[in-house]
């Protein structure tokens, strides 16, 4: 069973790629920020409290995410594997999923990290924009203040599986095809 965290900074790239590795490999997508979205959508009581800290580039509290993933590994009892996207994003999710997975008798294969520069991040992000309405994609200054949370909060988590051994990455600049080849190789190489 492959369960892989996908990293990287906002527009890295992980959306793309995932869905391409959930074909190919048979996995089930857990996006924290997709399950956030449909929760605004839906008008309940927690997308109205995390909507605020979205559109502000700022996390929402770790207990509402590390719950939404909670279910939704318990909704999928019979996952060929899973797919992490967007999740963990700081130390005590990270700590939070080894203890999810550890209680149903699975745990990480991988982290895989999308490596993009910050100047390209935002150019991709203003463009993602214009077509997906997303209000934290709207404008420069928000875009840097999700990126300034990715390099506070986020990118320490991947020293977390550096430490277990479990970190690899890809450069995500360039063919789409070529990236997912890239990610390939290493799913091919872990299995
Ligand atoms: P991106 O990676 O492009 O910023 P996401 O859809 O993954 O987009 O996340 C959008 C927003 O949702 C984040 O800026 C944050 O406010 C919230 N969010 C998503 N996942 C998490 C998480 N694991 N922990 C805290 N906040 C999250």
């Amino acid at each position: 069973m492959l369960n892989i965290v996908l990293f990287g900074p906002p527009g890295a790239g992980k959306g793309t790629q995932s869905a391409r590795l959930i074909e190919k490999y048979g996995l089930v997508h857990l996006s924290t920020g997709d399950l956030l979205r449909t929760e605004i959508t839906a008008g309940t009581e927690l997308g109205l409290k995390a909507k605020g800290l979205m559109d502000a580039g700022i996390l929402v509290p770790d207990e509402v995410v590390i719950g939404m993933i909670d279910n939704k590994l318990s909704q999928n009892p019979d996952a060929g594997g899973f797919i992490f996207d967007g999740f963990p994003r700081t130390i005590p999710q990270a700590e939070a999923l080894d203890k999810l997975m550890e209680g149903r008798g699975i745990s990480i294969s991988s982290m895989i990290a999308l490596e993009v520069e910050e100047k390209e991040l935002i150019s991709r992000l203003l463009l993602r924009g214009q077509s997906s309405g997303r209000p934290d994609d709207q404008n420069e200054e928000l875009i840097a203040q999700r990126v300034k949370e990715y390099n506070n909060k986020t990118a320490p988590v991947a020293s977390y599986y550096k430490s277990q051994n479990k970190f690899h990455s890809v450069y995500g600049i360039g063919e789409i095809d070529h990236i997912f080849g890239q990610l390939c190789l290493i799913m091919d190489n872990l299995a």
